[in-house]
């Protein structure tokens, strides 16, 4: 059945619960309007984005069980828009009959780094070598990256340390909260892919993209990444396992490095759509948000393919501490050519904050010469200046 021959009477769930309701909860709404599916969210601020395209909110943390209860009460299927979730707690609401999706059998070895990596390494899936910080790395070891285990995003709680002096400051800066090591991965690019799975086993692949990260952030993404055959079936490998193995119904994004030899590492696992997979909403036949509600609902999954030769997306990072919604040089960014302007609507601006993102459509030419990058730094260039 095409996705385009679905009615609104064939969609068994109407009302679906997001828990968080930031700009990834936000970005569903125009999904979730096509396909005729009421939103609600479980959010702490009535300033969180996703709060304004929601038929209803409820205010509440995002780990917050007893509000997770309440939303379980009005939707037919709950999903999240991040993993802060308090998973023990949801675990009585699953019992009782509440149908999460992803499960919570799917989300449990993902929500902390060290469980991650530990499955991977028992699916024999290519992951960079990592410890608990008990085992601390020899001098011939740096440098060596420490990572908190949980409540991780956009590079916090990720730290590039150079010696043995740096490492024993940054552990005690961390005091008690629980940390892995691992080994630096020297890599050449840094990978991603999104990918959807649907309750009857079917699972659909996105391009592979290339994303470029400062500071441990992500700065800008291209799609298509440049990358050869080899490396796009041992991924499509990879993600085939992983969402198999977890039988995950939902969508993914996966990230990797990439050696200079070839070599492809996992880097994280993300339950849920990402910011590496926001090109999608221009550039591609089905968003990864339309995926996302797709596969929960059980609805046929959509098509992944590119309705353009290539896409840079870039994000639109706070500088300064302010409250502008920074109408004139988001005007600017609107008026590039092929640019698409998505503003998250947040009401204060924070150094690193995402703020929004802009995607540029390529056209054949550009992407056969590359001009990604140069287009994401005319972009960068109307945001950043002052
Ligand atoms: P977050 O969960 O905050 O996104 P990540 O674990 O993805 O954190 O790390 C953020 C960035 O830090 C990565 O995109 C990469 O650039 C860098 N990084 C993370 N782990 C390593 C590693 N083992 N070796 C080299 N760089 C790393």
């Amino acid at each position: 059945m095409s996705q385009d021959s679905v009615t609104s009477s064939q969609i068994s769930v109407q009302r679906v619960g997001v828990i968080g309701g930031g700009q990834l909860a936000w970005m569903m709404a125009e999904a979730a309007e096509k396909l005729g599916i009421e939103l609600w969210v479980q959010t702490p601020s009535h300033t969180d984005p996703a709060v304004a395209i929601t038929a209803q909110t409820i205010l509440a943390p995002v780990d917050d069980a007893i509000a997770t209860a309440q939303l379980a009460v009005h939707c037919d299927v709950i999903t999240f828009e991040n993993e802060f979730v308090n998973l023990p707690a949801l675990a009585h609401l699953a019992q009782q009959g509440t149908c999460f999706r992803p499960s919570l059998d799917a989300l449990r070895p993902l929500l902390d780094k060290y469980d991650q990596r530990t499955l991977m390494e028992s699916l024999g899936l290519p992951t960079p070598s990592f410890t608990l910080k008990e085992l601390a790395p020899h001098a011939e070891s740096f440098p060596v990256v420490l990572k908190t285990r949980r409540h991780g995003y956009d590079g916090q709680g990720t730290f590039i340390v150079h010696t043995p002096a740096e490492l024993e400051a940054t552990l005690a800066d961390l005091a008690s909260v629980p940390v892995l090591l691992e080994k630096f991965v020297a890599f050449e690019q840094e990978l991603a892919v999104m990918a959807a799975r649907s309750q009857a086993g079917e699972i659909v692949i996105y391009p592979i993209v290339e994303t470029q990260q400062e500071n441990q952030v992500c700065r800008r993404v291209i799609a298509p990444a440049r990358v050869n055959q080899s490396t796009t079936t041992l991924i499509e490998k990879i993600v085939r396992t992983l969402l198999t193995h977890l039988q995950v119904v939902g969508i993914f994004g996966i990230e990797f490095f990439l050696t200079k030899d070839g070599t492809v590492l996992i880097n994280e696992i993300a339950p849920r759509t990402h910011n590496s997979g926001h090109y999608t909403l221009d550039a591609c036949e089905t968003s990864q948000f339309e995926q996302q509600l797709r596969a929960i609902c059980g609805l046929p999954l959509g098509s992944t393919a590119m309705t353009s030769a290539g896409a840079v997306m870039v994000n639109l990072l706070g500088y300064e501490q302010s409250e502008s919604d920074y109408a004139t040089k988001r005007q600017a960014l609107a008026a590039f050519p092929h640019a698409h302007v998505h503003w998250y609507g947040k009401t204060e601006s924070r150094l690193g904050r995402k703020l929004g993102h802009v995607t540029v459509l390529l056209n054949e030419a550009d992407a056969m010469q590359d001009q990604a990058i140069a287009i994401a730094h005319q972009i960068e260039s109307l945001w950043y200046s002052s």
